[in-house]
């Protein structure tokens, strides 16, 4: 199996579901991953492309055989390395007469395409020495050569042939050979190969026996099947992805979408865990047995199984994301949580760079109290911004829960027991508002709410007697005397 992404920018949620699924399907059937860039469309590149999809993968849990970086038996793994093995291969089927030279230029092919536009016709190259005897041929191409214009190479289109095969996803699948959009380049003028050719050639080199890849592939497949079988070579087997479907739009995900986060990257610095990120993914095209969605990798290779993967569109859906992220964020160890919020609070400017040791020690307690409520790391910022910021305006539904005939008694009391507490800790603090509730009988919510919705302007939150310690005596004592006055 091998995973071949072109480093044309940082690792997408479609294409880090790919390889995910080829590296499922490796390790269940302890057979090698590859990696291989595919960087022949030197346009399209990005500097550190390559770099942010190995990184990016690494941080998933996904790791590779054989790769660039890793090298192995069938490298190099980096298409733009490979003109020394492709330029031979393309050599041979000219020699054979599978391939030949095309002079025609952009502007010629986009007139042409525009032509067969207007006569509703599909676009598509019309071979352009068709009819011509072997002479005026010849001319044609002294011509163009004359002319400086660097031929690109065409494959022959076979007619009237039929390209099937068994998909691991969709099942039977064919295309007509006349829907490919005839003779189609195989080398660039700028002597790259196409996509197309260098795919068949490493996928066949590098002995690839299995590749899942995206479903906005399967036009592209009758056309690799094609080369193979001019080589004489046997092709993998494909299966290509459903589309994913963003449920917030109903539309299939698209680059473009911004209603939703679509690089790994982007999930990452908002403080998801890679495990959340990973389960999350498989289940964007694969279903366990049985209700529970949450599985280890190790679990899901386990469990792997072909016949399990879905025909239909994914659905990507941000809640769940966050949901099942919050669940992984619930089991997660504590130190790991804490590491993370602290840079993200680091980061938003609520800590300094290099916090104090007490900032530490209080920042450990303030992410046990928000940890079971997070979705991301990166929330703390705004769970815990009374902290920082002090309390939000106050909305009229918490200003009415004030207005009950206790609250006040509740407030006055409070402030005034608190100022006697000696360690001021969420216990001391528990125990002066049972004492509270012993001697004016005040008790539940009529008793803990206003004092929550006096020290923290909010009708919900964390444990109570944590977040007033957290908030220290003092500005406890500011917020009460605040709402008393
Ligand atoms: N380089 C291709 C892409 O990024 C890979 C296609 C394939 O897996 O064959 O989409």
């Amino acid at each position: 199996m091998r995973y071949a992404p072109s480093p044309t920018g940082h690792l997408h949620i479609g294409n880090a579901r790919t390889a995910l699924f080829n590296y499922l399907f490796a390790r269940h059937n302890k057979g090698k991953f590859i990696l291989r860039i595919e960087d022949t469309d030197l346009k399209r590149n990005v500097a550190d492309g390559e770099k942010s999809q190995m990184d990016n993968l690494a941080w998933l849990g996904i790791d590779w055989d054989e790769g660039p970086d890793k090298g192995g038996d069938f490298g190099p793994y980096r298409q733009s390395e490979r003109k020394s093995i492709y330029d031979p291969l393309i050599q041979q089927l000219i020699d054979e007469g599978k391939a030949y030279e095309s002079y025609m230029t952009e502007d010629e092919l986009a007139a042409q395409r525009e032509a067969q536009k207007a006569r509703k016709e599909m676009p598509h190259y019309v071979y352009e020495f068709a009819g011509m005897s072997e002479d005026e041929k010849q001319a044609k191409i002294a011509a163009a050569k004359a002319a400086g214009i660097t031929p690109v190479i065409r494959f022959h289109v076979p007619e009237g042939q039929t390209y099937a095969w068994d998909d691991m996803v969709k099942g039977e699948v064919s295309f007509e050979s006349k829907t490919v959009g005839g003779d189609f380049v195989i080398k660039k003028r700028d002597g790259m190969p196409t996509y197309n050719f260098a795919v068949v050639v490493d996928d066949h080199m590098m002995q690839i026996s299995h590749v899942f890849r995206g479903d906005d592939h399967v036009a592209n497949t009758p056309k690799q099947l094609m080369i193979y079988e001019a080589f004489g070579w046997n092709p993998p087997k494909f299966g290509h992805m459903s589309l994913i479907i963003n449920t917030e739009t109903g539309k299939k995900l698209s680059k473009r979408d911004e209603t939703v986060l679509q690089f790994i990257e982007q999930y990452r610095e908002l403080g998801y865990l890679p495990e959340a990120m990973l389960n999350f993914i498989i289940l964007l095209g694969w279903s366990p047995v049985g209700e529970n969605e949450l599985f280890s990798k190790r679990d899901f290779i386990k469990m792997y199984d072909e016949k399990r993967l879905s025909k239909s569109p994914a659905a990507f859906d941000g809640k769940k994301l966050e949901w099942v992220n919050n669940q992984y964020i619930k089991k997660a160890d504590e130190n790991e949580v804490f590491a993370m919020s602290i840079r993200q609070l680091i980061k938003a400017g609520r800590l300094p760079q290099r916090p104090t040791m007490d900032q530490i020690e209080w920042t450990r307690t303030l992410v046990s109290l928000y940890k079971n409520q997070m979705s991301f790391t990166g929330q703390i910022v705004d769970l815990a911004d009374l902290f920082f910021n002090g309390p939000a305006d106050i909305d009229d539904e918490a200003k009415a829960e004030l207005e009950a005939d206790t609250a006040l008694t509740v407030l006055q009391e409070f402030r005034k027991r608190i100022e006697d507490v000696d360690v001021f800790e969420a216990t001391a603090i528990q125990k002066t508002i049972k004492s509270i509730q012993k001697d004016t009988k005040i008790k539940g919510r009529q008793l803990y709410m206003p004092i929550r919705i006096a020290v923290s302007h909010e009708m919900h939150g964390p444990e109570l007697p944590e977040t007033i310690e957290l908030l220290g005596r003092e500005t406890t004592m500011k917020h009460l005397d605040a709402m008393i006055a």
